[in-house]
């Protein structure tokens, strides 16, 4: 597949590599189950609970790296001004 996207974009033919490799990544990427946003939403809610406590990341709502930064931009910003004292 990769040869045939390589041809794709290049004038002359390619030849045939001379070894290749599968590498899988198992477990690299969240599997969202079916109602993950709204179980999203409930854990959001929870969060808010917590001063202080903000969540982020391919857990939440998109595991490419644009939906990542995304999320972390989401989480700073409901960050407070000032830190947050735990505890007595
Ligand atoms: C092989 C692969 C290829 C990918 N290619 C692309 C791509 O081409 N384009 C794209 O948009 N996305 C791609 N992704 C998806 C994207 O890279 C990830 O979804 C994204 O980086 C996840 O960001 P994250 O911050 O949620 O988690 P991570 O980047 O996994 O960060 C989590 C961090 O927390 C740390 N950590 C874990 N446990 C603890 C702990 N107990 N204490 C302290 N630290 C801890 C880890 O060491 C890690 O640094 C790819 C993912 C994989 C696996």
């Amino acid at each position: 597949m990769a040869l045939t996207d390589l041809q794709r974009v290049r004038r002359e033919g390619l030849s045939e590599p001379i070894d290749a490799v599968v590498t899988r990544w198992g477990g690299g990427l969240p599997q969202y189950a079916v109602g993950h946003l709204e179980r999203i939403k409930t854990v959001r809610a929870s969060i808010a609970q917590v001063p202080g406590l903000v969540i982020c990341g391919a857990v939440m709502e998109g595991v490419g790296i644009p939906a990542c930064i995304a999320s972390a931009t989401r989480a700073v910003s409901e960050l407070p001004a000032s830190p947050v004292r735990m505890g007595p």
